[in-house]
């Protein structure tokens, strides 16, 4: 369990709060094209609102370099929050300068300030000490609830933690509490499905994984490493062939601690990387030379659903095939089905695994889909997250 203290644990009446979000929205045209991070933020907003305190909120959004950039700035964010909330919310128009510290100053209880983006800093990323002073002079506590960003140690998701009480919101308390417990203390048989494009982004999750699952199930783009580690042509597939020593000893060492280890049995190959290629099914012994695994295919759809039926709990990172291609999308949905129908605990992390479930309609069915792609990952690597390493024990 997160061993941090939290809003509750605190009294924040009649304080300036500064309260870190991830509000990294998608916009097109300047409009939000999808506000779930920011309804993700409200049950901490307004528990701080409610509680009267002085709500002064920060975040990052896009990637505006440094400098002051309309093209990212968080305007559209404070207008959903006050559509969503049914109140004002004040938007500063920069973020440690005159109008930030005149309208922070100027809130009252249950009152909402909005930021504007702290990456218009080159100090932010650097977590600069001195950026840091300035945000927390602002306020007279400091909530981290930027799950998403909590694997960066910036400015305003750890720096501020130097200068002012520090404690979570209930979004990150969610994320911590369940993954962790999942790590820790899993309903068995504890099942990670492992996917996405490279093996390389997933060494640190595979190698924690194995020391905790029953059973670890291998598709997507890096399952064509594995493959070939089992010396099986795989034509085009991608592989990284300097991960073919490492993809061996992974499956070793699954042997030496009796984790069941599944890899597709057959798969559907496309004659090139396009949505509209030539496609076919075929054995993982068997894939034609200038062919490429683009999805496992209904052989390995059943094996996996078969060991995901009987779990207590799934891991899922990385989709099964290039589900964003509707031809190479059966083995992902397969797999989000299985999952959905289990009733196992059962958790999402990854951007694109995320982004897979709620497109394909599973995100309802899942016990927990994560917020944060890298964060998610890190906190399944067993590294400890410096946004959250940087807030206030529990006593
Ligand atoms: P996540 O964001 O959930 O951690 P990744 O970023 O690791 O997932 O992987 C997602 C990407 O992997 C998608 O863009 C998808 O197209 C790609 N991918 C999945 N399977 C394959 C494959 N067989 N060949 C090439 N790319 C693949
Ligand atoms: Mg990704």
């Amino acid at each position: 369990m997160l061993n941090k203290k939290t809003v509750e644990d605190i009294c924040v009446k009649g304080k300036r709060v500064l309260v870190r979000c991830d509000f990294n929205v998608p916009l097109a045209d300047g409009a939000i094209t999808d506000d779930k991070r920011i309804r993700e933020s409200l049950k901490t907003i307004s528990y701080l609102k409610n509680q009267g305190a002085k709500v002064i909120l920060c975040s990052h959004l896009g990637r505006p370099k440094g400098e002051f950039n309309p093209k990212y700035s968080l305007a559209p964010v404070a207008v959903r929050l006050g559509e969503l909330l049914g109140c004002t919310v004040t938007m500063a128009a920069d973020v440690v300068g005159e109008d930030a510290q005149a309208k922070a100053a100027a809130l009252k209880d249950g009152e909402l300030l909005l930021l504007e983006n702290v990456r218009y800093h080159a100090q932010e990323e650097k977590n600069d000490p001195d950026f840091a002073k300035a945000l927390a002079s602002l306020a007279e506590i400091y909530v981290n609830d930027a799950f998403g960003t909590s694997h960066r140690a910036h400015a305003s998701t750890a720096g501020v933690a130097d200068y002012l009480p520090a404690v979570c919101g209930y979004l990150i308390q969610k994320e911590i509490d369940i993954m962790g417990k999942a790590l820790s203390d899993p309903k068995r048989p504890f099942v990670a499905i492992l996917g996405g494009a490279k093996v390389s982004d997933k060494i640190g999750v595979i190698t924690n994984l194995l020391e905790k699952v029953d059973t670890l199930v291998i598709g997507g783009g890096m399952a064509y490493t594995f493959l070939r580690a089992m010396g099986y042509p795989i034509g085009t597939s991608i592989c990284e062939e300097d991960k073919v020593d490492l993809a061996k000893q992974l499956m070793a060492t699954a042997k030496e601690k009796g984790v069941k280890f599944l890899i597709p049995q057959d798969n559907r190959i496309g004659d090139r990387y396009a949505p509209d290629c030539n496609f076919q099914t075929i054995n993982s012994d068997n894939i034609p030379d200038g062919w490429m695994g683009l999805d496992i295919g209904p052989k390995t759809e059943a094996l996996f659903a078969d060991a995901i039926r009987g779990a207590g709990t799934v891991v899922w990172n990385g989709p099964m095939g290039v589900s964003e291609w509707e031809n190479f999308a059966s083995g992902t949905i397969a797999v989000a089905k299985a999952v959905a129908e289990s009733g196992a605990v059962s958790i999402i992390g990854g951007g694109d695994s995320a982004a897979a479930v709620e497109k394909l309609g599973f995100a309802d069915k899942m016990t927990h889909i994560s917020t944060g792609g890298g964060a998610s990952l890190e906190f399944l690597e067993g590294i400890e997250l410096p946004g959250i390493a940087a807030l206030n024990d529990k006593n």
